[in-house]
């Protein structure tokens, strides 16, 4: 079965060679029962490793059932170890902190056997080498003897048909002792059993050859049976270990040592918040520098507020409204931006009164009208006042029902009286200091803001006029060529100053063609006109009905119809406002999605230090990466050292014919499961902060800002970190051979 031919084995220590044995030259059949003795140092121990493929020689050969092995790879023995070696340690070598039974299962799990499937097994080799009634204890509390017949239920569960035991009384009483030996030669059968032992006496009666070794060398060989059997050598079965043993060895390794576990538990738990709280703070800083600043278009500078348009730049359908609202984050929607964007000031010089605030529709309006009504037409409002603003200290009734005059900001002041009446109040109880008119605010009717649209879509469009074919171009703020919407204009017509006679040859303009043709950024229109008339001073209100000549000279009035047609345009902008500020960045991906750009108001606003908030942003994110390294490397030393105590675990693995791979694998499930209990006990803990049940503060900015979206990359990265901790330590331990480390650490 085993053969050695001037096998040779040297140790390489620091430039120093030692010699393990040499020119050892041996056969060993199945069914024998090797007896070796020899003083210590003599060479046995390394003779037996150099046996069972668990180290190297390096002279001479040895066949295995005929075969050469100097060709063999690291992977070829251990492939030889699983199907003909079972190791039995003076030092028993048992996993201290499983059962029995978890003991002897484990060498069957390592070899892809299936749980339920040796249950029966396992139960009977503990039977039969005596301990049924420990088979739930932990290996640590059973003594001496009772370790090492654990260990040859270990070794002979296997089934292999080699048996390699390394003084298994070493470290017995001589009673207990003899139970071992009797107990190995009962259950060794047929099989070849190599024992090294100093009582011969003990070993005497069942030895078939004993050998005597002496400073590295044989100095005897005696065969004392001669054995009989048919050299029939039956491999011990394995297959790969199953996924299911590995994540079951791995939640077993998990819980079985509280104290370690709880070691483990705490590293994870200070990576999870640490992670947490800096990642959390930097979003925190994020914010602030975004919120600084200021913003010249935009009015409504909540932080909740997203300005969206269509991405192939068409209008908003309801469709469109309808798949927004359905977003688990918005809020609502604004079809009408120019509500948020747009203030109002409405006046009456009389009585001195002045009024600003922002306009809104009426339809929005859910409060309680101290006085009046809601607004029925265009020339009604409803106004919304902290109670001790100025012009209302003796109550509602100073301005309900009186006519104003109102300004639009943003629009075309053409001179025109326009004349509103506040036909409902509201008082309200005002915390917030007076900012800029904002505290006031005006409902009006759809219908209003229709007309203040259309106004307003002329100021942000280029208006062109081809006249005699040549185009003039309109500029806000100068009446010229300026778009005007008449009653006493007919459709399809235009009137016109009578200066534009000049611009034709026959000085008449009347009769002549007019294209208008607008273009804004969100959409094109052109209308074509015949001039119906032509307006002096002196016709000016007759032909138009609008009053100041001097304001309006130069326009072109059409009919309100045609106007329309050219500026009410439906909404190209909207904006959504989401029910949280921190759900900002997964709205506006998911508004993407939809197919519509979308970007925060806060994007929009600027920033007078921006240049100083950019250095703070680039230097929180160094820190923060620095922070994940530094968490690393102390959480790995950390951990190095919780499981340096298990270095033995591991290598006692890999002597029982685990791989590295499966070992390293092992552990990985191990750490992934301790760090996935931390990461989700302090979720839980956060939980019961956002539930109200706790209320820390601190937990309560980590919620302020963090999303979802950065608890997954949060859990993300420490699954990675325990990955690489555990990648780093296996690499460590398994830098050397396993017999090296074992006998660095027993
Ligand atoms: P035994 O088991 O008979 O007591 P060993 O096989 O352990 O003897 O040791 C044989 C010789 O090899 C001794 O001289 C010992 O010092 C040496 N030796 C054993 N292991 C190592 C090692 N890892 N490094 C260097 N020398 C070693
Ligand atoms: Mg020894």
């Amino acid at each position: 079965m085993l053969k050695l031919k001037d096998v040779s084995k040297f140790y390489y220590n620091k430039g120093l060679i030692a010699t393990g044995f040499t020119k050892i030259n041996l056969e060993l059949k199945m069914g024998e029962f090797v007896v070796i003795t020899g003083e210590s140092g003599s060479g046995k121990s390394t003779l037996l490793n150099v046996l069972s493929g668990l180290d190297s020689y390096e002279e001479g050969e040895m066949y295995i059932n005929g075969e050469e092995t100097s060709h063999y790879t690291e992977k070829d023995f251990e492939d030889y170890r699983r199907k003909y070696i079972a190791n039995i340690f003076q030092s028993f070598n048992l996993v201290n902190s499983y059962t029995v039974y978890q003991n002897v299962e484990l060498v069957m799990l390592l070899n892809g056997y299936k749980k339920k499937q040796v249950k029966q097994k396992v139960l009977d080799m503990i039977e039969k080498v005596g301990l049924t009634e420990f088979k739930n204890t932990k290996v640590s509390k059973l003594s001496g003897g009772q370790k090492q017949r654990v260990a040859i239920a270990r070794a002979m569960i296997k089934e292999t048909p080699i048996i390699v035991a390394d003084e298994p009384t070493g470290n017995l009483d001589s009673a207990s002792s003899k139970d071992v030996i009797e107990l190995l030669k009962k259950v060794a059968k047929d099989r070849l059993v190599i024992v090294v032992t100093h009582n011969i006496e003990q070993v005497e009666e069942y030895a078939t050859r004993i050998i005597k070794m002496h400073d590295g060398r044989i100095i005897e060989n005696k065969e004392i049976k001669k054995v009989d059997i048919p050299e029939k050598v039956e491999e011990s079965k394995y297959t790969k270990i199953t996924i299911a043993n590995k994540y079951r060895l791995g939640i077993r390794n998990t819980f079985n040592i509280v104290p370690k576990f709880l070691l483990l538990f705490a590293v994870f738990l200070f990576i999870t918040v640490a992670l947490l709280s800096e990642y959390a703070s930097f979003r925190q800083t994020e914010y602030e520098a975004n919120k600084a600043g200021y913003n010249v278009y935009f009015r409504d500078l909540s932080e909740e507020r997203i300005i969206i348009k269509k991405k192939d730049k068409t209008a908003f359908t309801n469709d469109d409204y309808e798949k927004i609202k359905k977003l688990e984050t918005v809020n609502y929607v604004v079809k009408d931006d120019i509500t948020l964007d747009s203030g109002i000031s409405i006046f009456n010089d009389e009585m001195g009164i002045y009024l600003y605030g922002d306009v809104k529709e009426a339809t929005s309006y859910n409060g309680n009208l101290t006085a009046g009504r809601m607004p029925e037409n265009e020339n009604e409002v409803v106004a919304k006042i902290p109670e001790d603003y100025y012009y209302v200290r003796n109550g509602a009734e100073e301005v309900l029902d009186k006519k104003f005059k109102i300004q639009n900001q943003n629009a075309t002041y053409n001179g025109e009286e326009r004349e509103i009446t506040i036909v409902g109040i509201e008082l309200y109880e005002e915390s917030e200091i007076f900012n800029y008119g904002r505290n006031t605010k005006f409902y009006v009717t759809n219908e209003y803001l229709d007309e203040y649209r259309k106004e307003l879509n002329q100021n942000y469009s280029k208006i062109k006029s081809l006249f005699a074919g040549k185009y003039y171009e309109s500029n806000p703020g100068n009446p010229y060529f300026r778009i005007m919407p008449s009653d006493k204009v007919a459709s399809g017509t235009a009137v016109v100053s009578d200066d534009a006679n000049y611009l034709f040859k026959d000085n008449r303009a009347r009769n002549k063609e007019l294209k208008i043709e607008i273009e804004n950024i969100y959409y094109k229109e052109e209308l074509n006109l015949k001039v119906a008339n032509t307006y002096t001073k002196n016709s000016f209100t007759r032909l138009t009905g609008y009053k100041k000549y001097d304001e309006n000279k130069g326009g072109v009035f059409v009919n309100k119809e045609d106007y329309t047609s050219l500026f009410n345009k439906p909404s190209y902008q909207s904006s959504v406002f989401v029910k949280d500020e921190k759900d900002l960045e997964e709205t506006v991906l998911k508004l993407e999605e939809l197919g519509i750009s979308a970007r925060p108001v806060r994007e929009f606003k600027v920033n007078e230090g921006k240049e100083i908030l950019q250095i703070i942003k680039i230097f929180k994110l160094v820190v923060t990466v620095v922070l994940i390294l530094a968490l690393f490397f102390i959480s790995y030393f950390i951990i190095r050292i919780i499981l340096k105590s298990r270095n033995v675990y591991f290598t006692t693995l890999r002597m029982l014919g685990a791989t590295n791979k499966n070992v390293k694998r092992i552990l990985d499930i191990e750490l992934f499961i301790n760090s996935s209990i931390a990461y989700f006990s302090f979720i839980i803990f956060i939980l019961l902060n956002k539930l109200e049940i706790l209320n820390i503060e601190f937990i309560k900015t980590l919620l302020k800002f963090l999303s979802l979206r950065e608890y997954i990359l949060m859990y993300i990265i420490l699954i990675i970190m325990s990955w690489l901790i555990s990648r780093r330590f296996s690499k460590r331990i398994f830098k050397k051979s396993a017999i090296k480390t074992y006998n660095e650490e027993v």
